[in-house]
């Protein structure tokens, strides 16, 4: 009896018919779970630590002071720091690097900042080709500051009342 109705089974395909009938309920009433990407994006947290900027105050000035706590605090000794003052008696870097390929994204730079010069913004889609891409010197990181800089400080504001 059990051979008979395993045959009947296969010969009308129930399980395939099963299958379809659960593809065909998922598909048509169901909320969808993926996304088109990289057409569509999901939503970011404010806290997401993606690749590192340097921002400006609003009238292009840096916000970095060359205070080195970022460089201190790195736990993989990625970023290189050097400075001088300028003629005005203030204190800025000339160089300020962040070597990519070291970092481990623990955001730690961001949170000793003391003027929130350094931070780690949303973008997530920065993979190149080479390993050179990924030494980031001070203009790239910079252009990244000018880039971002509407989305990073709505994100600040956003997480301020939990700092
Ligand atoms: S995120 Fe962490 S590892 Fe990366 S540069 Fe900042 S302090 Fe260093
Ligand atoms: S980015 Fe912030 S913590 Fe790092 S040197 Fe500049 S001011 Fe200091």
């Amino acid at each position: 009896m059990f051979a008979f109705d395993k045959t009947v089974r296969s010969f009308l395909l129930s399980e395939i018919v099963q299958g379809l009938k659960l593809t065909f309920m998922y598909m048509f009433t169901r909320p969808r779970v993926t996304i088109n990407y990289p057409y569509e994006k999901g939503p970011i947290s404010p806290r997401f630590r993606g690749e590192h900027a340097l921002r400006r105050y609003p009238n292009g000035e840096e916000r970095c002071i060359a205070c080195k706590l970022c460089e201190a605090i790195c736990p993989a000794l990625a970023i290189t720091i050097e400075a001088e003052p300028r003629e005005d008696g203030s204190r800025r870097t000339t160089r300020y690097d962040i070597d990519m390929t070291k970092c481990i994204y623990c955001g730690l730079c961001q949170e000793a900042c003391p003027v929130d010069a350094i931070v780690e913004g949303p973008n997530f889609e920065y993979a190149v080709e080479t390993r050179e891409e990924l030494y980031y010197n001070k203009d790239k990181l910079l252009a990244n500051g000018d880039r971002w800089e509407a989305q990073i400080a709505a994100n600040i504001v956003a997480d301020s009342p939990y700092r």
